[in-house]
């Protein structure tokens, strides 16, 4: 597929515009023009904030790079100019339009433009977003494990399924059996784990294919992060799906992020993913706090250690972008079941010889995930270092 003004219209139309609207909804795309891999774009940017009109501009900007790869294209330069002029939809409704699921059945929330934007959960120090590359490299048993091992090292803890394609976390957590509550227009995550969970697996019938459309995918992960009572929490892990599309780009306009995790699996290709991963938190603004290997090694029966995907992969690639490495986590028969019996806590408390490298390396990298939050608060201003004389 070539590249022109209408196919890049096409594909931007799908972009967030504000609230669960698209651009193309929104009918705020006054004007494209490409040529010799310069495009230029226009945007009707009417009554949205300095930093919404900032965040839509790098929305427009990642989403005309994204098409331009997907057509083969290279494209130097892109110019988007977000103007006072208003959208000529102006489609001020927030509710989503189109085929795929039902949208969850909460009322929405009360509390006019202001709640358009977050910036940051009231009570919730710091988000955390979980991201990989590619799907299958463990991103959701990392992002549940880093949850549970928080919690234990006695942080109020919150961990949001924001994979809203394909939710784990109702297998992974146990969930099943646990009933949703709704009080107002507010859902009341599920206490599990020392943690308090939500995932749209609990919201919709189970089983039905999850399909969104650009808003629809806007509107629920926008719904689970503002409509559900996190109350005070130290951190909010965030799950998000694999790959760098549109809930990365809703996240980033929505909330204010501590940073992101990106997990990896040792071998070349996941890499190059996990790359392009890190690459859009960057591009977003979000700060990357590391890498983690995941499936990096096994023990075999007879003690020892094999690199099935060669091992120290990921931690390379950490090296070469300059992030750090927050550890490695090894192919683990005992991590599986556990995941699949949705018991997580008996990774850290499971005592016995095969699950040993898994809990020492579990508290390592929940350890170093701690320790890079802090030091990226306090680059961010978030928080202030505290000096204690005895
Ligand atoms: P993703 O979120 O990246 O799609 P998941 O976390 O859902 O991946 O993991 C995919 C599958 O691999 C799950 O069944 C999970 O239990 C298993 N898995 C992930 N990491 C490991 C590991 N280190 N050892 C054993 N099984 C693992």
């Amino acid at each position: 597929m070539s590249m022109d003004k209408d196919t890049i219209r096409g594909a931007l139309g799908r972009v967030p515009y504000a609230g669960s609207v698209d651009v193309a909804s929104a009918g705020a795309l006054s004007k494209v023009s490409y040529c010799d891999g310069h495009a230029s774009i226009r945007i009707a940017g009417g009554r949205l904030s300095p930093a919404d009109r900032a965040a839509l501009s790098e929305r427009i900007t990642l989403a005309t790079r994204a098409h331009a790869r997907d057509s083969g294209e290279q494209v130097e330069e892109v110019h988007v100019e977000v103007t006072d002029e208003a959208p000529t939809a102006a489609a001020r409704h927030d509710a989503p339009t189109g085929g795929g699921h039902r949208p969850i059945p909460i009322p929405p929330k009360q509390g006019g433009a202001g709640a358009e934007k977050t910036g940051q959960l009231p009570g919730v120090k710091h988000i955390i977003a979980v991201g990989a590359g590619k799907g299958g490299v463990g991103k959701s048993t990392v992002a549940v494990n880093l949850a549970v091992g928080l919690a234990r090292r006695g942080h109020a803890v919150g961990l949001m399924d924001g994979d809203i394609y394909g939710p784990s976390l109702p297998t992974m957590l146990g969930l099943t059996g646990l009933e949703v509550n709704v009080r107002g227009s507010m859902i009341q995550p599920l206490p599990v784990h020392g943690l308090k969970a939500m995932t749209i697996g609990k919201l919709v019938e189970p089983d039905k294919p999850l399909i969104w459309r650009g808003p629809m995918a806007h509107g629920a992960f926008k719904q689970l992060v503002e409509q559900t009572a996190w109350g005070e929490l130290d951190y909010l892990i965030i799950d998000l799906p694999p790959g760098t599309g549109d809930v990365a780009l809703t996240m980033a306009q929505l909330l204010r992020l501590t940073g992101a995790v990106v997990v990896c699996t040792p071998q070349k290709v996941a890499q190059d993913d996990a790359v392009r991963a890190a690459r859009m938190f960057q591009q977003l603004g979000i700060e990357v706090l590391g890498v983690v290997e995941n499936m990096s090694w096994f023990v075999g029966d007879d003690g020892k250690e094999y690199d099935i995907f060669g091992r120290g992969g990921a931690k390379m690639m950490a090296q070469r972008l300059g992030l750090p490495f927050l550890g490695a986590v090894p192919i683990n028969m005992a991590l599986r079941e556990h995941s699949d019996s949705g018991d997580p806590t008996a990774n850290f408390t499971d005592r016995s010889e095969r699950n040993r490298p898994l809990v020492e390396a579990l508290e390592r990298l929940v350890a170093n995930v701690e320790g890079q939050v802090a030091m990226a608060a306090m680059r961010q201003g978030l928080a202030t270092p505290t000096l204690s004389i005895s």
